[in-house]
This record gives structure tokens, sequence and C-alpha cells, in this order.
């Protein structure tokens, strides 16, 4: 019974995970940006400069290059050449959250690139929730 009620308890929390680690201020993460507009990631130049219009927050980034799937990387304006944070304390709380993130089509939690000092760990070790 207990066991039961244990269970249903930690369905009802959400398991919850939290960052591990530090930043090794590599500045990787604010100058590898993948923009996506209408669900996909931006491949098109031209895009990027209709988009600028329509939202001004884009004027924000720069394109830097392309990954090896055509997308074009973003590097951030505000990235200083020490890797370090210009509006540090002014950033969006996209930053702030970074990299706990959830991938837009799963839904879960996405572990940063293997050069990242961060990993997303569960909150509870497993054996607690059995
Ligand atoms: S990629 Fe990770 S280690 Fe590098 S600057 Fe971003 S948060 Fe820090
Ligand atoms: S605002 Fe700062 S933390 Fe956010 S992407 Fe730009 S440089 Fe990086």
């Amino acid at each position: 019974m207990l066991k039961w009620l244990k269970f249903y308890l930690n369905r009802l929390q959400s398991p919850g995970y939290i960052l591990k680690g530090e930043c090794k201020k590599c500045g990787r993460c604010c100058r590898n940006i993948v923009f996506f507009a209408y669900g996909n990631p931006i491949k098109d130049i031209k895009l990027f400069e209709e988009l600028k219009i329509k939202n001004k927050r884009m004027n924000l980034f720069y394109p830097s290059g392309k990954n090896e799937n055509g997308e074009i990387l973003f590097t951030c304006k505000s990235l200083l050449p020490d890797n370090c944070c210009k509006y540090y304390f002014f950033r969006s709380l996209y930053c702030r959250r970074y990299p706990l993130v959830k991938s837009l089509s799963t839904g879960k939690y996405l572990n940063p690139p293997e050069e990242c000092g961060y990993r997303v760990v569960p909150k509870k070790p497993f054996k607690d929730y059995i």
C-alpha cells in the first residue's frame, strides 16, 4: 500500500531536473544559436531579414555561420570578446534558464553540447522514485 502511495505521489510531482556543473565561459551558447521560424530552423538569410522587420529583437543577433544541416548559426551582439555577456544582469529569461531547456519536438530536457560545463540531471536519484 505504502509503495503505491509513494508511486502515485511521485507521479503527481514533476520529476524535476536541475543543472549540474559550471559555466566554462566558452561562449558557445551565445554564438551557435539556431532560430526557428514557422516551425523550421532558419536556413535562408532572406527569411531572417524579413523576420528582423517583424521582430526587432532579431536585430540583437547576426548570422555568423552555418552548421552541417545548412541551418544558419547566429551570434548575439551582446557577447563580449572575453565570452562574457555585456548585459548579464539584464539578460532575457531564456538566457537565464539556459541550458535547462526542453526540445520543441519532444518536450524533454535536452542535454547541452559536450563542450558545455553543465549537465542536465534529475533532481532526485532514480532509486528515490521507486
Ligand atoms: S556553452 Fe555552457 S559552458 Fe559554454 S558559455 Fe554556454 S553555458 Fe557556459
Ligand atoms: S544576452 Fe548575453 S547571455 Fe544572452 S545570448 Fe546574448 S550574450 Fe549570451
